[in-house]
């Protein structure tokens, strides 16, 4: 394959494993995989301390000028600001020396109080929420421990942010897509609370265990779905919210690399660390089976090019090399890139498979690159 490693950029740093939200289709809570159990509740300073290290280390090895700490949970905001503020002091004395570093965080945003706001601003911290639409749509998945829907806590608290200094450390929202949803009415009520981006996750499934799709008898909902709503933003895209996933296949369809683990054949290069220190693969490699995002290695025992050596961190750096044999052929393999590696799994054959959503993503690229090719020729 030439398999030439490429440094790992970006950490997924679990500073929590639990959730003070359930939601009915959250990979991590309601999926038969349990190693979530297995897991301390928050992450150390012991631990942080380990792991920060072991960041510098890869990030003089490669010669890196800058990475990327996402936090994330379970919820990292039930990390509470005193405890937040000595893991950041932590990650920056050990990093900083070595390496530009650049905090990001991904919450479902119902604890985003101002004390919390102070914090992350002292730190340049930048997040992202979880929302999947207006109170129709994002209750009748995302909803509190005693059943109610989680929307009205959470814009609430955008609202208060909206007009707060911290303002700018929004980067948007994440929305998962259900396709019994109306696309625009999800877009309208998620623009109307004033994100500069979105991105549109497709829900969890594989071809062992197919993803939702409603009550669509379309052969391809998700196409269908986003196409809907890629033609309502696109004309106007300028004074509009930047949407991740269009901007990705746009790139795509102009040659251009991105930096979407999703869609396209742009190497991965990030790495997962859980609470107590172990590498993992993302999260929704759960979704296949019971242990999937095991990797065995640990940032106690192990350096971070371990991880560059795990095969299902190499496969996602080889490019086509790494695709199975449908998705090597495909006409649009160079914008797709054969779709999420979790959403390839097949029990019995693993994960050298084209995306569950082949078909969709087939139709979604091809009207993106008539989109583009027509206005390119125009
Ligand atoms: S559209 Fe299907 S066959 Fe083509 S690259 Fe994507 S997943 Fe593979």
């Amino acid at each position: 394959m030439n398999w030439q490693p490429q440094a790992l950029q970006e950490f997924i740093v679990k500073i929590h494993s639990r959730c003070n939200l359930r939601c009915d289709y959250c990979y991590i809570y309601e999926m038969d995989d349990a190693t979530w159990r297995e897991q301390p509740g928050a992450m150390s300073p012991e631990v942080a301390r380990i792991v920060a290290r072991r960041i510098c280390e890869h990030a003089r090895r490669h010669e890196l000028g800058d990475v990327v700490l996402v936090l994330h949970g379970g919820e990292p905001l039930l990390v509470r600001p005193k405890r937040m503020e000595h893991l950041l002091d932590i990650f920056l004395e050990e990093l900083r020396p070595a390496v530009k570093v650049r905090f990001a965080m991904q919450t479902n945003g119902v604890l985003l109080d101002d004390d919390v706001l102070e914090l992350l601003s002292n730190y340049n911290v930048s997040f992202g929420v979880s929302l999947d639409g207006g109170e129709h749509e994002n209750d009748r998945h995302r909803k509190t421990k005693s059943g109610a829907g989680s929307y009205t806590a959470v814009a609430e608290r955008i609202r208060a942010l909206q007009n707060s200094e911290q303002s700018y450390l929004f980067d948007g929202f994440l929305a998962t897509i259900d396709v019994d949803n109306d696309p625009i009415a999800v877009y309208r009520s998620l623009r109307s609370l004033h994100p500069p981006a979105m991105d549109f996750l497709l829900p969890h499934g594989n071809w062992s265990e197919p993803p939702p799709r409603g009550r669509s008898q379309s052969a391809t909902p998700f196409a269908d779905w986003l196409i809907t709503l890629f033609d309502h933003w696109f004309p106007v895209r300028h004074d509009e919210p930047s949407i991740r996933i269009f901007e990705t296949i746009i790139s795509g369809a102009l040659g251009r690399s991105t930096t979407n683990e999703l869609i396209g054949l742009t190497p991965v290069r990030l790495a997962v660390i859980e609470t107590d220190g172990s590498y993992e693969l993302v999260d929704v490699m759960k979704t296949a089976y019971e242990g999937a995002a095991k990797t065995g290695l640990d940032a106690f025992r192990h350096d971070l090019d371990a991880v560059l050596n795990h095969p299902s961190v190499a496969v996602r750096q080889c490019g086509v090399a790494g695709l199975s044999p449908t998705c090597r052929s495909c006409s649009v393999v160079d914008v797709c890139g054969g779709g999420y590696y979790p959403h390839r799994y097949r029990a019995g054959s693993g994960f050298l498979n084209p995306s569950v959503f082949c078909r969709d993503l087939e139709l979604l690229c091809n009207h993106v690159v008539r989109v583009v090719d027509a206005i390119a020729s125009r």
